[in-house]
């Protein structure tokens, strides 16, 4: 007899599993393994919408809990999946130039956007334009959690997953 049934095994269906899991609850993850949004976005984070560089709601506050999560599903994989590294946004004109400026001192954006610009640091990257600097951004090693549970499933314990 098992507790749960978990249908779609993206970011949700694993946040549920670790909830299974913290709490000694059985599971059956069933995955058709098609077109998953978790993997299209692949794992990227960013506290900023970059169109008009201002923040995403709450972001300090998914950022903490995000944290938290990972942190509870690293203890329990015993692996690593975030992977925080800086996101570079491309400054096309003087206008952005001065927007940046603004906002990175602004107080509910000054510790996502660095105020100094960086030339490209990626030489497969063409541009000679300047680079502002995103800070909190990373991944989520996606791929490694999914696995991770299915490593989980195969030495018996109360993870399972299924592909139909
Ligand atoms: C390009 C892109 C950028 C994004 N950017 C952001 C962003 O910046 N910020 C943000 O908050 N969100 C963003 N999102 C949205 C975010 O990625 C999704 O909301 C989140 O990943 C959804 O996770 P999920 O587990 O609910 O669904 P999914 O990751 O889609 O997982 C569902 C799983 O269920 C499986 N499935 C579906 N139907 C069945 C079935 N009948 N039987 C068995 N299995 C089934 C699928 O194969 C899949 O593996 C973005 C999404 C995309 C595509």
């Amino acid at each position: 007899m098992i507790d749960y049934l978990i249908v779609g095994q993206g970011l949700s269906g694993s946040c549920f599993a670790l909830e299974c899991l913290e709490h000694s609850k059985s599971f059956l993850i069933i995955d058709n393994d098609y077109m998953s949004a978790s993997k299209v976005a692949s794992g990227i984070f960013n506290p900023v919408v970059l169109k008009r560089f201002s923040p995403v709601w709450r972001a300090k506050e998914h950022l903490k809990q995000m944290n938290t999560t990972f942190a509870r599903f690293e203890l329990l994989l015993k692996s690593k999946y975030l992977e925080y590294m800086p996101l570079f946004r491309l400054i096309h004109d003087k206008n952005e130039l001065h927007t940046w400026i603004q906002k990175s001192k602004l107080e509910h954006l000054k510790d996502f956007l660095a105020s100094e610009f960086y030339l490209n640091p990626y030489p497969f990257v063409k541009t000679l334009e300047p680079m502002g600097k995103v800070k909190d951004c990373g991944r989520i090693l996606l791929k490694s959690l999914f696995r991770g549970l299915q490593i989980l499933s195969s030495r018996g314990k109360v993870a399972y997953k299924r592909i139909f």
